[in-house]
């Protein structure tokens, strides 16, 4: 899993496949998706570190680097199960 930036292209991602994107400087954090990073021709042959250094945080005045997680869908599910 160590590499997973590099050695995943976006177009290798499943449709519902979700990736954080947190901004290192004001820990803002958005979700996308496949979908959401296709918006642009080419996008989808990039691999995920690209999409990550080239990710800026959208909040006002800010610009800052988002850092890309991946959402281990299978960890949410366990995780909403502990809290019910
Ligand atoms: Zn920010």
């Amino acid at each position: 899993m160590g590499n997973w930036k590099t050695n995943y292209r976006v177009s290798d991602l499943s449709d519902t496949q979700k990736l954080e994107m947190i901004c290192k400087k004001c820990s803002r954090l958005v979700y996308i998706n496949k979908a959401t990073i296709c918006t642009a021709k080419g996008r989808e042959q990039l691999y995920l570190d690209e999409i990550e250094k080239r990710a800026r945080c959208k909040a006002r005045g800010c610009k800052g680097q988002m850092r890309m997680a991946m959402v281990r869908q299978d960890e949410m599910s366990g995780f909403t199960g502990g809290l019910a």
